[in-house]
């Protein structure tokens, strides 16, 4: 086994079941929501209520859900490692504009859900916000 390395990011599968169903209960709207986790590895999932306006395109997670699982969060000792959200209609997810205008956590993984045939896809970015770029970001779907 080759050492760790900042990009190696671990999210148990049970906790992508949860984003995936969440994904599923929001279609056609976006769901969106934070993981909170221990180094690169996720371990919890923080679903929040998409209170944007055009939930179909865009999300904006409901100010007071975002604080309350912040405060949990910290309560539990983890700290914010990945941001979610879904584009229901693409099969093969990546940061639209504004995702990336948005993304004010330059540390967090940023998991975007699509849908394939039905099926639930993920992908993993980092984005800077800052300089107006993302790239595809390794993670690994392990307990
Ligand atoms: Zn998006």
């Amino acid at each position: 086994m080759p050492p760790a390395t900042p990009t190696d990011f671990k999210i148990p599968p049970i906790l992508v079941e949860e984003m995936f169903a969440h994904a599923r209960a929001a279609s056609p709207e976006e769901c969106c929501g934070l993981l909170g986790g221990e180094g690169n590895r996720a371990v919890t999932v923080y679903p929040l209520r998409n209170v944007a306006p055009h939930a179909e395109v865009a999300y904006e997670a409901a100010p007071e859900e975002l604080f309350e699982a912040q405060r949990s969060m910290r309560a539990r000792g983890e700290t914010l490692v990945g941001v979610y959200h879904s584009h229901p209609r693409s099969n093969d997810p990546a940061p639209s504009r504004t995702d990336v205008r948005l993304a004010f956590y330059p540390e967090a993984f940023y998991f975007i859900i699509g849908f394939d045939e039905g099926a639930c896809v993920l992908r993993a970015f980092r984005i800077s916000e800052r300089e107006g770029r993302w790239e595809p970001a390794p993670f690994e779907i392990k307990g």
